[in-house]
């Protein structure tokens, strides 16, 4: 069965923790290369936040998962509310992402600044 891997040898601009590939073998299609580089991952999908979402979260915050928003219960399923940790390429294709993804930046972008 096909795995989700991460090369952290092939960093890009657009990948900058590394290539990110989905195989049957821990072996880099980029480079080639298999070892000790190729760490396993495992998807994490997107929390994102929703008034109306059918995941209560902390503080009263409600969520869904990006890619499954119906899901009720993603217990034993990792997530996240930070977009940079998310692996799963069906939430990564969301809006929702790109709207975490870009708020996240922004946000971290004044940290830096000031
Ligand atoms: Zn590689
Ligand atoms: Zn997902």
């Amino acid at each position: 069965m096909d795995k989700p891997y991460r090369c952290i040898l092939c960093k890009t601009p657009t990948e900058p923790f590394g290539h990110d590939f989905v195989n049957s073998e821990p072996c880099c299609p980029k480079c080639k290369l298999s070892g000790v580089n190729i760490l396993p991952l495992v998807y994490i999908h997107l929390y994102f936040p929703d008034v109306d979402g059918p995941i209560l979260g902390t503080a009263g915050v409600c969520y869904r998962v990006a890619c499954k928003p119906k899901a009720r219960n993603p217990r034993g399923v990792p997530c996240s509310t930070q977009a940079i940790t998310v692996t799963c390429p069906e939430c990564q294709k969301t809006r929702d992402y790109q709207e975490a993804k870009v708020s996240q930046e922004d946000a971290q972008n004044e940290l830096v600044l000031s």
